[in-house]
């Protein structure tokens, strides 16, 4: 396959866009409007430094996201499964030539361990993730895929899978696809060449198109709900702006679907970890980088984790993004084992800086008026490309959405929720069946409400 990513256009495209007022107004329009941009009115975007222009973006990326998805927060956990890891990548805290590394696999006892702890606390969507190293090899992550899958504990259960992995063969994808998993995320790091050699020293990883083309393998083999994300402070951010863009239009291109989420992780500190300080991101540019996303790819996932502390995240949060994590504990075994103590980061892979548990981030949201959404619906249904759906189809939001947020935050609020939460969220699933207003779903949403109040669970359309 042909590389996709032409550094030489990217750097064109930055540095000879230019971004009148006029010509940003109607980018944020044509977003508005649903259009995936291209690359030369990303660049326009990236270009606007302008306080006032800057101001319009974000205020794009609000009603695009708001007139859009509406006020629904999907929420997941991390899982880490293994740690153990071939490669060196200088910015991670697992890497092979880490000494100081505490190396660890769960076992499958211990998963369930995990898995028991997670569903105590209410989650229903978990991403697993694992170092790449011999031992993780396709078999064993289909493995513990369905082992937590398997898990049921009370009323709780797992209902959907995601994996964040190494890249794997044609066949290797067809193995995890048959476990039941929903979305395969693989982060590229970086989409410049020359910087990914600087910081993946070695390993199978250091091979930039390996990794580049892993979604297209995945695709080949038939899992076309997938992740991309940039590891931002590795380089300049526009590039891997851009970077992202030019990924998500080769998918479409060839595929005809692009990715389902896109991640925007910016670098923490971890164990030994080296990273060049020049690229790193300050928060201004940050709700940038994520508004300019949002507007760029409207269809798609956004994804906000813990790394970012919870003002950050507060904030950010306006600006077009789908989905948190909540209650997340990076350390292996660190669910079960409730442990609450500062971050031990020989045991993990970075510093976390947002430690707050599920039912604090559900608090806030509630406090906030968004509707906190453990729905994996779709998912389960078939409808793959959810978020294209919610996006193109008229009502599908109100059709299927809202009420599952509802349906599942009902089950959260009877199950795991304080008093004081539960009180809140009852409110804002009053204010939300309110909306809904001459839906003609809205009378089996109700009836749907009263049987989980009389203790049915898993209800959703
Ligand atoms: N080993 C697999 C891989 O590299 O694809 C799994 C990924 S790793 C466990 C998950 C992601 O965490 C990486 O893709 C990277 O973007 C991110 N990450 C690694 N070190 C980080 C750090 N110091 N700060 C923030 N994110 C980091
Ligand atoms: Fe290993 Fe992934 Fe960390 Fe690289 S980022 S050292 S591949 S766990």
């Amino acid at each position: 396959m042909k590389p996709f990513i032409d550094p030489a256009e990217l750097w064109d495209l930055i540095r000879n866009t230019s971004s009148s007022p006029g010509r940003v107004r109607e980018i944020i329009s044509m977003s508005l409007d649903k259009k995936r941009l291209t690359l030369e009115e990303t660049a326009v975007l990236i270009n606007a430094t302008d306080p006032g222009l800057v101001e319009e973006i974000k205020e794009g990326a609000r009603e695009l996201k708001k007139k859009v998805y509406g006020n629904r927060i999907v929420l997941f956990a991390p899982l880490y499964v293994g740690n153990k890891c071939t490669n060196n990548c200088t910015y991670c805290g697992f890497r092979t030539s880490n000494k100081f590394a505490v190396r660890q696999t769960l076992s499958d006892q211990q998963l369930v361990r995990e898995v028991e702890a997670l569903e105590d606390n209410g989650q229903k969507r978990l991403i697993l993730v694992y170092g790449e190293h011999p031992s993780y090899d396709a078999g064993y992550i289909a493995h513990t895929v369905k082992t937590v899958y398997s898990v049921k504990k009370g009323n709780g259960e797992i209902r959907r899978v995601n994996i964040n992995a190494a890249p794997l063969d044609i066949d290797g994808f067809r193995t995890v696809k048959d476990a039941g998993i929903g979305t395969y995320q693989i982060f590229q790091e970086t989409y410049h060449r020359d910087t990914y050699r600087k910081y993946h020293l070695g390993g199978k990883k250091a091979d930039f198109d390996y990794r580049l083309t892993a979604l297209d393998r995945a695709q080949e083999a038939g899992i076309d709900d997938v992740g991309i994300g940039a590891l931002f402070g590795l380089y300049d951010w526009r590039f891997e702006v851009l970077g992202l863009v030019r990924h998500t239009n080769h998918l479409e291109a060839c595929y005809r679907v692009g990715p389902h989420t896109i991640s925007f992780p910016r670098i923490q500190d971890a164990s030994a970890a080296s990273v060049d300080p020049r690229y790193m991101v300050s928060h201004e540019e940050f709700i940038r980088l994520v508004a300019i996303l949002r507007l760029s790819v409207p269809y798609t996932g956004m994804i906000l984790t813990a790394r970012e502390n919870a003002m950050v995240r507060r904030e950010v949060m306006k600006f077009g993004v789908s989905q948190i994590d909540g209650g997340t504990k990076l350390e292996l075994g660190g669910y079960g084992d409730s442990i609450n103590e500062e971050q031990d980061l020989n045991k993990e892979q970075f510093r976390i800086n947002d430690p707050r548990s599920l039912n604090e981030i559900i608090d806030e949201l509630l406090e906030d008026e968004y509707l906190p959404s453990f729905c994996t619906a779709c998912y389960r249904k078939g409808r793959t490309g959810e978020h294209f759906m919610e996006f193109s189809v008229p009502g599908f939001i109100k059709r299927f959405c809202t009420p599952n947020a509802i349906l599942t935050l009902a089950e959260y609020l009877e199950d795991y929720a304080p008093p004081a939460t539960a009180e809140k969220g009852w409110k804002v699933i009053g204010k939300n069946l309110e909306e809904l207003g001459g839906n003609s779903n809205l009378p089996e949403i109700r009836r749907r409400i009263e049987l989980i109040r009389q203790g049915q669970r898993d209800l959703y359309f």
